[in-house]
């Protein structure tokens, strides 16, 4: 259901399925509802540094 992004400056994936519950994003919320102050909890990187991950393309690796 939701798409992955990954961190554009660590490499850290946020997966909807597992939110990020330790900044009280629930697991099932999309990258898209994220609050827009929001960053990566490995690196403090902002929301718009996130890539959508292709799946296909992890698939294939
Ligand atoms: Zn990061």
């Amino acid at each position: 259901m939701g798409r992955k992004y990954k961190c554009g400056w660590c490499g850290w994936i946020y997966d909807p399925s597992r939110g990020d519950p330790s900044h009280g994003v629930a697991p099932g919320t999309p990258f898209e509802e994220l609050p827009d102050d929001w960053r990566c909890p490995a690196c403090n990187a902002p929301k718009e540094e996130f890539i959508l991950l292709d799946m296909e393309g992890v698939k294939g690796l």
